[in-house]
């Protein structure tokens, strides 16, 4: 049975990083007709937080990454890590560690200046023949898992292909702190253990992790799932991608106007491929993620790319849906308008948006005043063209039906009468009803006007 997991800490929003983690873990099991479980690593009680949690479950449903199971919380599993802790310590294949930072500091101090690798000397492990010190008074201490000391670690990943590490790397982790809140890696071997998790995909940076996490399902005579981690997402400047450089944030994108299947549709393309199909519903990826063609190298984050990914959805998905995210967008900026009022417009300008807000900038022109450049106003609107365009608002004005014909035939008119070519006279009519100087054909916009407005802008000069 195929079951994979998504394991976010909740401390803050979802990160695009774990939204692409997310994104590959669910299209995988939905593939195999598995499940997909949503796991909270809420064990940093001082940065976790309930709002976090729900920014979180929030964005998965925005992306439409469905989830059979969860959210279920690590903070609500503190017995049973108890439980699994107390049987390892009953089995000797953990113990308690008294060593104090201090004294720790120290030996770290003496491995550096013998050139060794800064280890845990297993200073309080239980040996065969070995005294232990006497636990000093009032030390709480922490519980270290009892790693092999010989043999190695291996595993075949499923993006990088086979590791190996020999346990001699590695030191005994600590598992649980002096409080009795387990660590990361113990509580992440559990918790994919009870859940019963056949593949983990996860962010490289993890990749440190898995020889431990593997040791511990080992010590647990639990099955082990097969690990893929996924490369890192750089941005544009070749760092990893950070608060810092930029949105990460996958609602900050819903709230710029990128549509849910345009994000997912760009991130399925981040460290992963199908042939060259670089545009497909989420349906297509599913039919397709069969865990192959995962790629070994960094993925770049190309916010072009992104745009023109989204650009794709804003042109094909329904337009009246499209109105209804262009009226969220618009009330945003304070204008309170209806989908019925921007629907019929939205085909006539979606074609040159990227996203969303690009479209209700355009539409904005209908609902609020324009305010035109004073470049594009000394240039185009000029003293010589003035005469043309009291000449059109004559001619506007007396326009019975207000549709695109007629307005084509005023525009008409008023170049036979005046001599003036059509930009002469279009340009200068757009900054002055659109406030900008280029817009789709101009009898069309202004046929979304209302005849009023359009006569008031043009009698303000
Ligand atoms: N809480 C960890 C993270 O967000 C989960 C890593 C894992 O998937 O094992 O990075």
């Amino acid at each position: 049975k195929i079951r994979t997991r998504i394991a976010p800490s909740p401390t803050g929003f979802l990160h695009l990083g774990t939204a692409r983690t997310a994104l590959f873990s669910w299209a995988y099991a939905r593939h195999h007709g598995g499940q997909f479980v949503l796991r909270i690593e809420d064990t940093d009680v001082a940065r976790s937080t309930q709002d976090s949690v729900e920014q979180i479950i929030q964005a998965m449903n925005w992306l439409g990454l469905s989830y059979d199971e969860g959210p279920i919380y690590q903070m609500q599993r503190l017995d049973r890590y108890q439980a699994v802790i107390d049987q390892l310590i009953a089995e000797g294949k953990a113990y308690r560690c008294y060593a104090t930072p201090e004294e720790l500091n120290e030996m770290r101090e003496a491995q550096k200046a013998r050139g060794e690798k800064t280890l845990y000397d297993r200073r309080w492990r239980p040996e065969p023949g070995k005294v232990l010190p006497t636990p000093p008074e009032g030390v709480k201490p922490v519980i270290r898992f009892a790693n092999p000391i010989e043999g190695d670690v291996t595993w075949n990943d499923l993006v990088k292909g086979p590791i190996t590490i020999n346990n001699r790397e590695i030191d005994d982790l600590i598992i649980a702190r002096t409080d009795g809140v387990p660590t990361y890696n113990f509580a992440v071997v559990v918790d994919d253990w009870d859940m019963r998790i056949s593949h983990v995909f996860r962010g490289d940076e993890h990749v440190n992790n898995t020889p431990w996490q593997i040791n511990i399902f080992n010590a647990l005579g639990a099955p082990l799932p097969q690990f893929g981690h996924l490369p890192i997402i750089l941005g544009d400047d070749g760092l990893k991608l950070s608060k810092r450089r930029g949105a990460v944030s996958v609602m900050d994108y819903a709230a710029n106007g990128y549509l849910p299947e345009a994000m997912l549709n760009y991130l399925a393309r981040l460290g992963w491929s199908h042939g060259d199909d670089e545009l497909f519903s989420a349906a297509q990826m599913v039919a397709w993620f069969d865990g192959s063609h995962l790629s070994r190298s960094p993925a770049q984050w190309d916010p072009a790319k992104l745009d023109w990914v989204n650009g794709h959805y804003v042109k094909t998905v329904d337009e009246g849906r499209l109105a209804a995210l262009v009226v969220e967008q618009l009330a945003g900026k304070g204008l309170a308008v209806s989908a019925a009022q921007v629907q019929p417009k939205v085909g006539l300008f979606k074609d040159r948006c990227a996203t969303v807000a690009a479209l209700a900038d355009w539409l904005s022109m209908y609902f609020a005043p324009v305010s035109p450049s004073a470049e594009d106003l000394a240039t185009h609107v000029t003293e010589a063209v003035r005469p043309a365009i009291a000449h059109l608002a004559g001619k506007l004005s007396a326009v019975g039906d207000w549709n695109k014909g007629n307005i084509q035939q005023a525009l008409k008119d008023t170049l036979a009468a005046t001599g003036l070519k059509m930009p002469q006279l279009a340009v200068p009519v757009r900054v002055l009803v659109c406030g900008r100087a280029q817009t789709p054909s101009l009898d069309a916009v202004l046929e979304h006007f209302d005849q009023k407005k359009v006569l008031e802008r043009l009698q303000a000069v």
